[in-house]
């Protein structure tokens, strides 16, 4: 699974990662908070771990 580690995100900026998911499982409410990443939607491809460390294999 898939997991969102808030603590490693600045929480500063838009999310780059939001638009590398292919299914577009990632979600972020604003440019101040923390992507998320939406359980229905995300097929635990893992792909978004490649691009930042705030998203994790648990
Ligand atoms: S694991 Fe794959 S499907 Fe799930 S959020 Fe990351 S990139 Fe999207």
């Amino acid at each position: 699974m898939i997991v969102v580690n808030p603590h490693h995100c600045p929480q500063n900026h838009p999310c780059p990662v939001v638009y590398r998911c292919p299914v577009g499982a990632i979600e972020q409410e604003n440019y101040f908070s923390a992507p998320s990443i939406n359980k229905e939607k995300c097929t635990d491809c893992g792909l978004c771990t490649r691009f930042c460390g705030v998203f994790q294999e648990q």
